[in-house]
C-alpha cells in the first residue's frame, strides 16, 4: 500500500474547527486506500506566542529551555488531530520526536535531522492506523529536545517521506508556489513546477513558503514535493528535478527583511584576521551571507556581510572581543532582494536588466552577490515594494 506523508502548516490547524476540516481531508485520502502519515505544525501563532512568553521572563532566553518550550506547540496540535480522527471513527496515533527516535545533530533552534526510526511508524501503519507526528522537533544524541528552525515542520515531512519511501504533500494557506509571495504582490502567477535548485535558492533567500532544508533534502533524495492549499483540490505546485522544464530566465523573486548588514571598516589587510572573523562566526553557528571585501588601500580593507537579525546580539558580542567597537557598523534597514532562475545559466544580461529597472526607479544597491542561478542585492527596505512590483512586472512573474 502506498504511503503518503502530508504536512499541515500552522494556519491550517489554527482552530479546532480547522483541525476537524483537516481530519476529514485525511479521512478522504485514507478511504482511497493509502497509508497516511501526517505531520503537523503548532496551531496558528502558537510558536510566536511561546517565544513571546519566554521574552517576558528573559531578554535572552536560554536556548535549551526555549527549544523545550516551543516544541510543545506541535505536541498540542498532533494530539488534538489524533483525538479528532478517533472521534470520527478512524484509528489514529500521535507521536512526538522521542517516541519515533527522530534524531538531530543537537543544535538548539536550528537542528538538522540525522535519523528516524521508521519501524515504529511502519508497525502502526500495518495496524491500519493514521500516524500523526509532531513536526519541528527532534532529539539529540544526548536526549535533548531540539527544534529544526522556524518553518521546520516542512523538513520533518520531507525527511519522513524519504525514510518511509512515501509521497510528500505539503499543505498550507496558499494554493501553490508563486513567482513572488502573493502577499507582497497581488498579481503574482502560480507555477506548475519549480526545480529543487530554484526553490532552494528562493527558500534560502526568504520565500517562506518552504523551509530551505526541506527542499535540500528533497533534492538530495530526489523526492518530489507537492505544495498545495489545505483541504482543497486546486492544483498546486510540484518541486521536482525539473530536467524537462522550460528554463525560465527568471522564475521567482525572494525578499527577506530578516537580516542585518555588518560592515567592519578600516581593518588591517591581514588574512589571519579575516580567517579569525569567519571562523569565530562559524563556531557560533551563525549563518553568514553576502560577504564582500574592498580592495586594500594603505593596507586597510572594509569587509561587509549579512547575518540573521536574530543573531545580532551574539555576533556583536563575538566581534567586539577582537575588533574595536568604532570599526563595526550595523545596518538594520536592509532588504535582501533576489531574482532566481535556471535560465540564468545560459542567458546573459539578466543582471544588466535588473540594474536598469533599479536605475529607472532610483533604487540604490548596497551589496550584491550572485550564484549561477541568482542575483541578490541588499537594498534599503524603503525600496522593497517598488523593487518587487517593477521587477515582477518586467519578468512576468
Ligand atoms: P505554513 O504555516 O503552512 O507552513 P507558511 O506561512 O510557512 O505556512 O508559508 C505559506 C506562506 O508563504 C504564504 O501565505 C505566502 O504568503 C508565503 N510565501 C512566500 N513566498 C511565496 C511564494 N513564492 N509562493 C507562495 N507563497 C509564498
Ligand atoms: N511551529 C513552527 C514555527 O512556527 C514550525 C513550523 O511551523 O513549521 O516555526
Ligand atoms: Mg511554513
Amino acid at each position: 500500500m502506498q504511503t503518503i506523508v502530508q504536512k499541515y502548516g500552522g494556519s491550517s490547524v489554527s482552530t479546532t474547527k480547522k483541525i476537524e476540516k483537516v481530519a476529514k481531508s485525511i479521512i478522504e485520502k485514507k478511504k482511497q486506500g493509502y497509508n497516511l502519515v501526517v505531520v503537523v505544525s503548532a496551531m496558528g501563532n502558537t510558536t510566536n506566542e511561546l517565544i513571546k512568553l519566554s521574552l517576558e521572563v528573559s531578554k535572552a532566553p536560554d536556548k535549551r529551555e526555549l527549544d523545550a518550550l516551543i516544541a510543545t506547540g506541535e505536541m498540542v496540535s498532533s494530539s488534538l488531530l489524533a483525538i479528532k480522527l478517533k472521534d470520527l471513527g478512524f484509528d489514529a496515533i500521535s507521536f512526538n520526536a522521542f517516541q519515533i527516535n527522530l534524531k538531530t545533530n543537537g543544535i538548539y533552534g536550528k537542528s538538522s535531522i540525522s535519523d528516524i526510526d521508521e519501524d515504529i511508524i511502519n508497525s502502526q501503519l500495518k495496524k491500519g492506523k493514521i500516524v500523526i507526528i509532531a513536526g519541528f522537533q527532534g532529539i539529540s544524541d544526548d536526549n535533548e529536545i531540539t527544534t529544526l528552525g522556524r518553518g521546520g515542520s516542512d523538513t520533518s515531512a520531507v525527511a519522513l517521506s524519504v525514510k518511509l519511501n512515501a509521497k510528500c504533500e505539503i499543505y498550507t494557506d496558499v494554493d501553490g508556489i508563486y513567482g513572488v509571495d502573493p502577499r507582497l504582490y497581488k498579481e503574482a502567477k502560480k507555477l506548475d513546477e519549480i526545480s529543487y535548485e530554484e526553490m532552494l535558492e528562493l527558500a534560502s533567500l526568504g520565500a517562506g513558503v518552504m523551509h530551505a532544508r526541506a527542499v535540500e533534502l528533497g533534492q538530495k533524495y530526489n523526492k518530489e514535493i507537492y505544495v498545495g492549499l489545505s483541504c482543497s483540490n486546486i492544483k498546486g505546485t510540484y518541486i521536482t528535478e525539473g530536467l524537462e522544464m522550460e528554463k525560465r530566465a527568471v522564475s521567482g523573486i525572494a525578499v527577506s527583511d530578516d537580516d542585518i548588514a555588518i560592515n567592519i571598516e578600516n581593518i588591517d589587510y591581514d588574512i589571519n584576521l579575516i580567517a579569525k572573523i569567519f571562523t569565530n562566526i562559524a563556531k557560533a553557528n551563525i549563518n553568514v551571507d553576502m560577504i564582500s571585501q574592498t580592495m586594500p588601500f594603505n593596507n586597510k580593507i572594509n569587509i561587509s556581510f549579512t547575518v540573521p537579525k536574530a543573531d545580532t546580539n551574539d555576533i556583536l558580542k563575538l566581534l567586539k572581543t577582537f575588533i574595536s567597537f568604532d570599526n563595526i557598523k550595523v545596518d538594520e534597514n536592509i532588504t535582501k532582494f533576489s531574482v532566481v532562475g535556471m535560465g540564468m545559466k545560459d542567458s546573459s544580461g539578466i543582471a544588466a536588466r535588473l540594474f536598469e529597472i533599479f536605475k529607472e526607479n532610483n533604487i540604490e544597491i548596497k551589496m550584491i552577490t550572485t550564484s549561477e542561478i541568482r542575483i541578490t542585492c541588499a537594498i534599503d527596505s524603503k525600496y522593497k515594494e517598488v523593487a518587487i512590483s517593477n521587477v515582477a512586472k518586467f519578468f512576468d512573474l
